[in-house]
């Protein structure tokens, strides 16, 4: 399972209390800068005058990528000529993620409009207009890197600190928890109510993003945007089962397997403590799981008292290492994963490795103390300071 966190965690002074008075509860605009105001009114007018918009995700993809583009999909098909100007005729939407076979998590099948997915062999190879989702980088589109790249308009939604600010239309915001918030803006900017069906893609972005409102990126303004989503009348209760509370029997022995080679490394001169372990090939065969079964056992690992930094290294159906880190504060493993070629926030982050897990280990090894306070080559802000 996912876990993104936002760098700046707790609530901003703009929020909560300051934006509720005198007026009704509305969307939390936690991320409203000012200067993404002029970028507000460059997506909506280039969404205005498309007849063609394609939407991509970040590929093998979470509840926020995905929920956030199907909410965004599903906004721009029922948008009624009178939202669009001078009642000008709706756009094609295609939505996306750039890998094949497109292949949809199994948790996350319960999301409404999964059936507006096109694989990305049948993607414009020049989109009129583009938009991603919660992809930090150009490279994260997968297969549709290219198509981006030759996008005439390209709209980035996203709230990574890493982002490269690849679009032409930078929609990016470090404070939002989750790309879903900004997702909720564009809606609530394009004058489309929020259905259930839209609610339940925001709302699968919010609760994955903020770790089921434990993470802290849950801020008032999240919850406030959460109480909205609920009032389409969707079930959280449902949601959160789907997307962490059932697995196939073989679940059980790929995780004591994973867990019972788990290593400790206390912290020492130079080090984090840390706990890591690995998600093989072989671990999954043997229980006939897919990739994506590997994905919830950081959310086990991390729990580690002695540990700071906890890294599950998983292995594609390429033989390839997706690697998962998270921190507690102490470490920025956002900072080391963009070191090796990966992106993230400062506490949950990743990146793709190959050659022996042992190597890969290493080399985070040397990325993390590199990046400790004080420590030659350091960055000021290295260290998350968060609670
Ligand atoms: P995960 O560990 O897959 O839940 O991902 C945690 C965070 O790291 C998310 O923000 C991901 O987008 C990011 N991330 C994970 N793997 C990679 C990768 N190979 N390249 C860039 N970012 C990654
Ligand atoms: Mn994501
Ligand atoms: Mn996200």
């Amino acid at each position: 399972m996912t876990a993104e966190r936002s760098p700046f965690p707790g609530p901003r002074p703009d929020s909560a209390a300051a934006r509720t008075e005198g007026r009704e509860v509305s969307a939390p605009s936690d991320h409203r800068a000012p200067d993404l105001e002029t970028e507000w009114a460059r997506a909506v007018k280039a969404i205005d005058g498309a007849a063609e918009i394609c939407l991509a995700c970040h590929i093998r993809p979470d509840g926020d990528a995905l929920g956030s583009m199907l909410a965004v999909a599903q906004a721009l098909r029922v948008r009624g000529a009178a939202d669009r100007p001078r009642g000008s005729a709706p756009p094609r939407v295609i939505a996306s993620f750039g890998e094949l076979p497109l292949r949809i998590p199994r948790i996350l099948r319960f999301l409404p409009g999964t059936d507006l997915l096109t694989p990305p062999d049948a993607v414009p190879g020049r989109p009129q207009v583009m938009m991603t989702f919660d992809a930090a980088s150009a490279d994260r589109l997968g297969m549709l890197e290219a198509n981006a790249a030759r996008a005439e308009e390209l709209i980035v939604l996203d709230h990574h600190a890493s982002n490269t600010s690849f679009g032409t239309v930078n929609l990016i915001d470090q404070d939002a928890a989750a790309t879903a918030v900004l997702a909720h803006e564009l809606i609530g900017r394009l004058g489309v109510p929020v259905s259930r069906d839209i609610a339940l893609g925001l709302y699968a972005g919010l609760v994955t993003d903020t770790g089921s409102f434990r993470y802290s990126n849950t801020s008032p303004g999240v919850h406030l945007l959460a109480a909205r989503l609920l009032e389409t009348g969707i079930d959280p209760g449902g949601v959160a089962h789907e997307l962490w509370d059932r697995a196939p029997f073989g679940f059980l022995g790929l995780l004591s397997a994973v867990l019972g080679r788990a290593e400790l490394e206390p912290a020492g001169p130079g080090r984090y403590g840390l706990v890591w372990t690995t998600v093989t090939r072989a671990d999954r065969a043997a229980h006939g799981l897919p990739f994506e079964a590997a994905e919830s056992v950081i959310d086990v690992l991390r729990r580690t008292d002695e540990a700071d930094v906890a890294v599950v290294l998983k292995e594609d159906d390429d033989g390839l290492w997706q690697v998962s880190a998270r921190a507690k504060g102490a470490a920025d493993v956002g900072r080391a994963c963009v070191a090796l070629g990966g992106g993230g926030h400062p506490r949950a982050a990743g990146f793709t490795a190959q050659g022996p897990a042992a190597d890969v280990m290493a080399a985070l090894r040397h990325q993390l103390a590199a990046g400790r306070p004080g420590a030659a080559g350091s960055g000021a802000g290295a260290a998350d300071t968060g609670p």
